[in-house]
């Protein structure tokens, strides 16, 4: 049903299976075939449901707080607990798990009570996906010029799922579809690409903690977004066409859609978000003004160096 924690080492929605004793080494296309089926006859059902980390992507926030009609800052504080994403400083949110039994809070002996609506991590059992982004090519501003998105699929088969003995035949494509994969892949392809670009760059480069509360809070709660971008000066510092505006109002998945733009444009310095040229011309005059206050003061703190050196000296009966 699910991903499952092993042996102590985290596994997430990007990485690869930390376990390799559970990934079948074989390479599969969208083409290939495999047998499995999950469903409440099964001897394991819901097994796999409890113990194990559930990372939760923007869109899957979003769904679930639809779903259970309670505003995103709700159901981050009801169903969520804080984690950095992918080995990286980029914080996120996973399901916190029941305090008794350790196991999802959506559980029942029924099965999942938010089905429809489970998160990615939920979906991608036991197709897993090669990482979104190895090798490639990028400009010196970190655009993408050649893909590097050879997708490719794997089985992830784990001792305790029954699964793999039931008789259903699928091509990996349909399994997807069927598991509403494509649809999520869809939704969380660029928020994906920042978290792997962040860990492309390695721990040596850090972001400001300003950085890492608006990448959560972008990330985490839309209505927070919206009201950012709405009720503060944001409308008047970047360009924005009305169309893009009348969309992000009233439509969560777009406003989604532009907040990782947004991100990309302000962690990475991607294009696709600009500045209005005023808001540029103010900031050069501003800093301008700075940097001649800084001069200013140098020169004013060199002169006063000076004249205690020659007091020092002075008072001292120094000569040179
Ligand atoms: S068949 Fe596999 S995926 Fe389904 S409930 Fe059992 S362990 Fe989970
Ligand atoms: S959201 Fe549903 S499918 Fe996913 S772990 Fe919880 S109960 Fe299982």
């Amino acid at each position: 049903m699910i991903n499952k924690e092993k042996s102590g080492k985290e596994q997430t929605i990007f990485g690869k299976e930390k376990n390799p004793s559970s990934i079948e080494p074989k390479k599969l296309t969208l083409d290939s075939h495999l047998k499995f089926r999950c469903h409440p006859g099964v001897r394991c059902f819901t097994a796999c449901c409890g113990g194990i980390k559930i990372v939760l992507t923007p869109y899957d926030i979003l769904m679930l707080a639809k779903r259970l009609e309670i505003p995103a800052h709700e159901f981050l504080e009801k169903y969520t607990v804080p984690t950095y994403l992918e080995k990286t400083d980029m914080p996120g949110v996973m399901i916190k798990l029941r305090e008794d039994d350790k196991k999802c809070p959506f559980v029942t002996p029924e099965g999942c009570t938010v089905y429809t609506d489970r998160p990615t991590a939920c979906r991608y059992y036991p197709v897993g996906m090669a990482d979104f982004h190895e090798g490639g090519s990028r400009d010196s501003e970190g655009n993408e010029l050649e893909s590097a998105e050879e997708k490719f699929f794997f089985i992830v088969r784990e001792d305790h799922c029954k699964g793999f003995e039931e008789d259903k035949e699928w091509t990996v494509r349909e399994w997807r579809a069927d598991q509403g994969v494509d649809v999520r892949d869809e939704m969380n392809r660029e928020w994906l690409r920042l978290v792997m670009r962040r860990k492309s760059y390695g721990i040596q480069a850090s972001l400001s903690e300003q950085a890492k509360r608006m990448f959560f809070m972008a990330s985490t709660d839309l209505t927070t977004f919206r009201k950012f971008v709405f009720e503060s000066s944001f409308l008047d510092t970047y360009e924005i066409d009305e169309e893009t505006i009348n969309k992000i109002k009233e439509d969560d998945v777009e406003l989604m859609l532009f907040s990782f733009k947004y991100l990309a444009a302000t962690l990475f310095g991607a294009q696709g978000l600009e500045v209005k040229p005023e808001k540029v011309k103010e900031k050069m005059a501003r800093m301008k003004i700075e940097q001649g206050e800084t001069v200013k003061k140098s020169i004013k703190d060199f002169e006063d160096l000076k004249t205690a050196t020659a007091k020092a000296k002075a008072d001292t009966g120094v000569v040179e």
